[in-house]
């Protein structure tokens, strides 16, 4: 087996006026057999695709890497520099390659694109054709909707924020490749998205209410057979896409009604009750509100703390000019306030 392996990676902040160049890009670049060396052995997506191909004897074809980190927007010229490489890397192997393991954000924005990630999987899908297994590896964070499934075979986020599991989250990716190319697997996808946007600083997976999404989420697998694999995603609210919030991504074998009810499953209504509806439940709740909450609150409060978030202080995100966000669809900013 013959895998190609490459990465382009931004968590896009839309709304800073510094843009990520294609120079703060290649600081951080491989290319070729490189991508693989600098890799192996590291807490990273591309670190696990490695560590699984190399356990199976799959000959890896390294094509391209970076990533940038958490920035302003990437510029268009970087865009078509990273998708360029890949694209005509892959190219360049075309039929000597069995699959490809990629790894994206899933939050990237660039000046005139709102998702530029989907448009590298199309683009790959254009020159391999619709049969070529490609399993993605996102991050948490990213926004995803069903564009990018359209293209991509299967997509695996890490399970954890603060970000722990980014090899592991490579390894689940590269696993679903090798099985599909071995004939033991046929992965169908589906995904739900309820239109919640999360601020990034609630996002923590160790905290309610997504410390218990996280754990539903992973027994699901565990419960149901021929379910392989769920993702949460908790989006990037701070990137102005169509397709920016929560989203539940599930990978089934060979049953697409099965992942349909998995992706569904792990969001139900049940579960948003718990997005502060419940105060009593929580030892913790913090509300966007700086003027109603003490009279309903404080019968339930040993303690009142007023706080100011490091990312986005007034914890009021009208203020922000999403040109591609629908707005009306959108929790926490529909009337009337309620509880983050
Ligand atoms: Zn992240």
């Amino acid at each position: 087996m013959r895998v190609a392996i490459a990465g382009f990676a931004l968590e896009s902040v839309s709304f800073l006026p510094v843009p990520t160049t294609l120079a703060d890009f290649e600081r951080r670049a491989c290319y070729g057999e490189a991508v693989i060396a600098a890799h192996r052995g590291t807490n990273t997506a591309i670190g696990g695709f490695v560590k699984v191909c190399e356990a199976a004897g799959a000959e890896m074809v390294g094509i391209v890497s970076s990533d940038a980190g958490a920035a302003g927007s990437a510029t268009d010229e970087a865009f078509r520099h990273y998708s360029d490489a890949i694209c005509r890397g892959i190219a360049a192997e075309n039929d000597r390659i069995d699959g490809i393991l990629l790894f994206l954000h899933g939050a990237m924005t660039t000046p005139s694109r709102a998702d530029p990630e989907t448009e590298i999987l199309a683009g790959l899908r254009a020159i391999m054709g619709p049969a070529l297994p490609i399993m993605v590896a996102l991050d948490y964070h990213g926004n995803l909707d069903a564009a990018i499934l359209k293209y991509a075979t299967a997509v695996f986020g890490y399970h954890y924020s603060p970000h722990t599991d980014m090899g592991e989250t490579g390894e689940r990716a590269a696993r679903c490749l090798l099985a599909t190319l071995r004939g033991e697997m046929r992965p169908v996808t589906a995904i739900a998205k309820p239109g919640v946007m999360v601020p990034s600083i609630f996002s923590a997976t160790d905290l309610e209410p997504l410390a218990g999404l996280v754990r539903r989420s992973l027994a699901l697998p565990r419960e149901k057979p021929g379910l392989v694999d769920v993702s949460l995603f908790a989006g990037f609210s701070y990137a102005d896409a169509p397709s920016c919030g929560f989203s539940v991504v599930a990978v089934a074998d060979g049953d697409p009604a099965l992942a349909a009810r998995a992706a569904h499953t792990a969001i139900d209504e049940d579960c948003f009750t718990e997005f502060g509806m419940r105060a009593a439940d929580f030892p913790i709740i913090v509300l966007r509100s700086k003027t109603h909450f003490r009279a309903v609150y404080e019968p339930l409060a040993a303690e009142i703390l007023i706080v100011d978030t490091p990312d986005w202080g007034p914890a009021d995100l009208t203020g922000l000019p999403y040109r591609h966000v629908p707005r009306e669809r959108v929790f926490p900013f529909a009337d009337p306030p309620q509880l983050l």
